[in-house]
C-alpha cells in the first residue's frame, strides 16, 4: 500500500549527511541532486546486500547518490551494482512500465537476487507509471519478491524518505517468512546502516552476551532476516528518529516493545547494552552485561592511555552539525582535550543545553557560519586544532593549526568502545601530521633570500 505524506508523521532531526543541510528541509526543484526523499529511502534500504536495487527514473537520480555512502556488507555485494530503467524522452511520452518489467525479469534471471526493490523518482511518479502493478507481475512471473518503494524526491524531506522506506519494509517484507528457530534473546537493530562497518563494533558485544540479532534493519542485512524480524523480542532503534515510526508500528502490529538507544560514545554504548538486558527481563543477563561493561571500559581506558599522554590539554574548535560532534565531545573528554568552541547550528534547544553542560559555561557557542569569526576565535583563544568540514581547511591553514576534516571521518567505524579508540587515533594522527610543522617554516625562497642578504 502506498503511504501518503500525511500518513507518515514527519519530525525534525539533524542531518547526518551534510551538517549544513537539515534533513527536514524540502528539496527545491532543480537543486536536489540527491539529498531528497528518494535519496534517503535508497540509503535506508540499499544496505540489504543480497537484494537488487532498481532506480526507476533517469540515470541522473541513481548517479546522484550511488556509492557515496560507505555501507559495508560481510559477503554479498549485489547491492553495489547500479540498476536503473534509465528513462528517456520517449518513455516519458509513452510510459516506462513495460521497460521496467522487462528489466526486472532480466536482472532476476541473471543475478538471482533474494528480492528486488524498485524506487520511484520524480519523473516516473509524475508520468504515473504503475510500479506497484509491475512489481506484482514480476513477483508472480519469477517467484522472487519485487517491492515498490514510493519515494519521488518531491514528496518531502529526507526524513520522510526514510519513513517511506520503513513503511515499504513493514507492508511488504516483515512477517513474510519464519525463522528456523527463535530464542528468548532475539532482538532487531533498527536504523544503523553499517557505514564503514560501524555495526561490526557492536555485534561482538551482543554475541558475548548471548543476545542474537535476528534482523539488522538494515546495515549488512539479508532479505530473509528482515522478513523474519517480527519474531524478535525487542526492537532497538539506533540514532534514527525517522525509523522510530517503524518500531512503533511493529509494536502495534506484533506487540514488540522498542527502545531508542545510541551506540556512539562510551556511556551511550554501555547504557544501550544495559537497557537491552533490562528489557529482555533476565537477571542473569543483566549481571553478565554489567561485568562485560566494566571489562570493556577498563580495557578501553588502558588503550587510550598513550593517546591521553600526547593529547591532554590540547584546545580544539569543533565546527560540525552532525552526530559526530557528540562523538568527538565524548572522545575529547576521555582524552583530556578541551573543546573551547563548538557550533549548535543544527541542534535543538535540548541539545544546546546539553552541549553547554558538557563543555562548561565558558565554552563559546558559534551560531553563525562565518570563517572570519572562526579565525578570530582561533587566534584569540590559542586553539590547537580545527575540526570542521572540508571548506574550512583554508581557515586552518591561515591560522597555521592542524585540521581534521570531519566528513572524511565517515571512512572509520566510530561505534561502540572500539569507535572511541578509532576517534582517538584520528585525532592523534591529525595532530601529529608533520605537515603542520612545515607550514610554520619560512618558504625555501624566503630562506635563500635571507642568506643572500
Ligand atoms: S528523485 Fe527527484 S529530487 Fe531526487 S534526484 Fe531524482 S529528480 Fe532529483
Amino acid at each position: 500500500m502506498k503511504p501518503s505524506p500525511e500518513q507518515i508523521n514527519n519530525s525534525p532531526t539533524s542531518s547526518e549527511h551534510d551538517p549544513q543541510k537539515k534533513s527536514t528541509q524540502i528539496p527545491q526543484p532543480g537543486t536536489a541532486q540527491g539529498g531528497c526523499a528518494f535519496d534517503s529511502a535508497m540509503m535506508t534500504l540499499l544496505p540489504i546486500a543480497d537484494a537488487a536495487h532498481v532506480v526507476h527514473g533517469p540515470s541522473g537520480c541513481a548517479a546522484s547518490m550511488w556509492g557515496t555512502y560507505g555501507s559495508l556488507s560481510s559477503n554479498s555485494t549485489l547491492y553495489k551494482i547500479r540498476f536503473t530503467s534509465e528513462i528517456e524522452e520517449n518513455d516519458i511520452i509513452f510510459g516506462a512500465a513495460k521497460k521496467l518489467y522487462k528489466g526486472i525479469i532480466e536482472l532476476q534471471r541473471r543475478y538471482k537476487p533474494a528480492a528486488v526493490f524498485v524506487y520511484s523518482t520524480c519523473i516516473t511518479a509524475l508520468i504515473g507509471d504503475d510500479i506497484e502493478g509491475v512489481c506484482k507481475d514480476a513477483t508472480e512471473a519469477t517467484g522472487i519478491p519485487a517491492i515498490a518503494v514510493h519515494c519521488p524526491g518531491f514528496i518531502g524531506s529526507q526524513n520522510l524518505g526514510t519513513r517511506v522506506a520503513g513503511e515499504a519494509l513493514l507492508e511488504n517484507v516483515i512477517g513474510t517468512e519464519e525463522p528456523d528457530f527463535t530464542t528468548s534473546k532475539d532482538i532487531n537493530l533498527i536504523g544503523e546502516y553499517n557505514i564503514s562497518g560501524a555495526i561490526w563494533n557492536v555485534l561482538p558485544l551482543l554475541e558475548k552476551l548471548g543476545i542474537r540479532v535476528l534482523a539488522k534493519i538494515t546495515g549488512d542485512a539479508r532479505y530473509k532476516e528482515i522478513a523474519c524480524a517480527h519474531r524478535a523480542k525487542l526492537n532497538v532503534v539506533l540514532s534514527s528518529k525517522p525509523l522510530t515510526s517503524l518500531a512503533k508500528r511493529m509494536k502495534k502490529r506484533y506487540g514488540m516493545p522498542y527502545i531508542e538507544e545510541s551506540i556512539y560514545g562510551v556511556e551511550q554504548i554501555s547504557q544501550c547494552l544495559q537497557n537491552i538486558a533490562a528489557n529482555l527481563d533476565d537477571a542473569e543477563l543483566q549481571e553478565r552485561t554489567a561485568m562485560l561493561i566494566s571489562e570493556e571500559t577498563a580495557a578501553l581506558h588502558e588503550k587510550l592511555a598513550p593517546f591521553r599522554t600526547q593529547l591532554q590539554g590540547k584546545r580544539i574548535l569543533l565546527y560540525t552539525g552532525s552526530f559526530k560532534s557528540w562523538l568527538i565531545i565524548y572522545a575529547a573528554q576521555k582524552l583530556g582535550i578541551q573543546i573551547i568552541a563548538t557550533s549548535t547550528l543544527n541542534s535543538t534547544e535540548e541539545e544546546r543545553a546539553r552541549i553547554k553542560s558538557l563543555l562548561g559555561q565558558d565554552s563559546i557557542i558559534l551560531n553563525q557560519d562565518s570563517p572570519a569569526e572562526i579565525l578570530q576565535i582561533i587566534i584569540e583563544n590559542q586553539i590547537d586544532m580545527l575540526i570542521a568540514g572540508e571548506r574550512y581547511l583554508d581557515t586552518a591553514l591561515t591560522a597555521k593549526i592542524p585540521f581534521l576534516n570531519i566528513k572524511a571521518e565517515s571512512n572509520h567505524p566510530y561505534a561502540g568502545y572500539a569507535g572511541i579508540l578509532e576517534v582517538s587515533k584520528e585525532l592523534y594522527a591529525a595532530f601529529s601530521n608533520p605537515v603542520w610543522e612545515h607550514i610554520h617554516q619560512p618558504a625555501p625562497w624566503e630562506e635563500s633570500k635571507a642568506v643572500g642578504e
